[in-house]
């Protein structure tokens, strides 16, 4: 098994020398294990927190270990009956083209026609459940509601935008990093207004884009983004705080907001969340997504890497914005 390891922990900006690869000989199947072999490996911006050693909601993640996170694959060898061969399985083993372990971390998942197992890790895994959970059960979205999301081009931001304007949002405003990036939210996704957040101020686009204010900001950015939310928020306004990404690799403290007396005044609320508290709410997504998705009412992109040997580049791919959709890295056939 191919596999790939944290050796050293990164300061700022992850580089290649923080990763090393390994070739491990798996050993044969004990009884009650199974052996899968992966399609799809999940990068994500939360594995970048793990790898510093600091106390989170996550331990972090150990040197000189496999890295873990989110993977679909087919089990090739069982010795469990709920697990039979050929069976798509979801677990956390993370970034390793072979996974072999007990049963129990194995989730067995329904092939979907004309839906690749990797959606399992997008648009049907955590990611748009973070978007469905965020939107509802932290922003509380109400019909009519003016939504503004930054990141959303990514898995989470395109999942939120669609499901705001499904569950009767009245104007969904998106920000992303490039042309084509805003070109799609409008176009595939269905977003009245998107600018690019690098062509100019964040806050005075975020003003011409919504005239009126906006009720409910969910933010995977921070920062400025943050800042101009706040600034733009109407009475009540409700903020679902996601992530932070503009600040995963800086070094030392950032500025947070200066609009606090918005806060105060028009009485919004700002609430965090981690999608892990909320896996009760995954039935109901996962059902109301699946109607979606066959009904032709949510697109969704995804950005392909091959090989497991280039997990890092796609990792670092996705924090510096080459992604549309979730990334995702392609092992073998997959
Ligand atoms: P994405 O698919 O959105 O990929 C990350 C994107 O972030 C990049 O494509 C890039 O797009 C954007 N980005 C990178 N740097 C910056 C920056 N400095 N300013 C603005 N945008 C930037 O990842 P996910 O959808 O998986 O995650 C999105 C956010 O949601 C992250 O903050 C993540 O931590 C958070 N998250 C939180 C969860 C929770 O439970 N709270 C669960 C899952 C995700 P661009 O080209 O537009 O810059």
């Amino acid at each position: 098994s191919t596999q790939i390891q944290l050796v050293s922990r990164p300061t700022g900006w992850p580089t290649h020398e923080n990763f090393r690869t390994v070739t491990v000989e798996l050993p044969e199947l004990e009884p009650g294990q199974v052996r899968v072999v992966n399609e799809f490996v999940s990068v994500d911006p939360y594995m970048r927190g793990r790898m510093n050693d600091v106390k989170s909601y996550v331990p972090p993640f150990a040197l000189n270990e496999t890295m873990t996170g989110g993977a679909v694959g087919r089990v090739v060898e069982s010795t469990s009956d709920e697990h039979p061969v050929g069976s798509l399985v979801s677990h956390q083993l993370g970034w390793r083209d072979v996974a072999q372990a007990d049963a129990a971390q194995f989730r067995v998942m329904e092939a979907l026609d004309g839906v690749p197992s990797s959606a399992y890790l997008g648009i049907l895994g955590m990611t748009a459940l973070t978007a469905y959970v965020g939107l509802q059960d932290i922003a509380h979205l109400r019909d009519g509601d003016v939504v503004f999301v930054s990141g959303a081009a990514g898995a989470v931001g395109s999942a939120v935008g669609q499901i705001a304007r499904i569950l009767g949002a009245s104007r969904v405003i998106g920000s992303a990093g490039s042309a084509e990036k805003v070109e799609l939210l409008t176009s595939k996704y269905g977003f009245d207004a998107a600018f690019d957040y690098k062509q100019g101020s964040v806050r005075e686009q975020l003003a011409e884009a919504a005239p009126d204010g906006i009720d409910v900001y969910f933010d995977n950015v921070g920062g400025d983004h943050l800042e101009a939310a706040l600034a733009e928020f109407r009475d009540g306004g409700r903020a679902a705080l996601c992530g932070a990404i503009s600040q995963y690799n800086t070094e030392g403290p950032t500025p947070g907001p200066n609009n606090m007396a918005n806060i105060v005044t028009r009485g919004l609320s700002l609430v965090g969340f981690t999608v892990g508290n909320y896996l009760d709410r995954f039935p109901s997504f996962a059902q109301e997504m699946g109607t979606w998705l066959r009904e032709g009412r949510v697109q969704f992109d995804e950005t392909v890497v091959d090989g497991i040997e280039n997990t890092v580049d796609a990792f670092l791919g996705m924090l510096r914005g080459e992604n549309t959709g979730k990334m995702v890295v392609r092992v073998g056939t997959g």
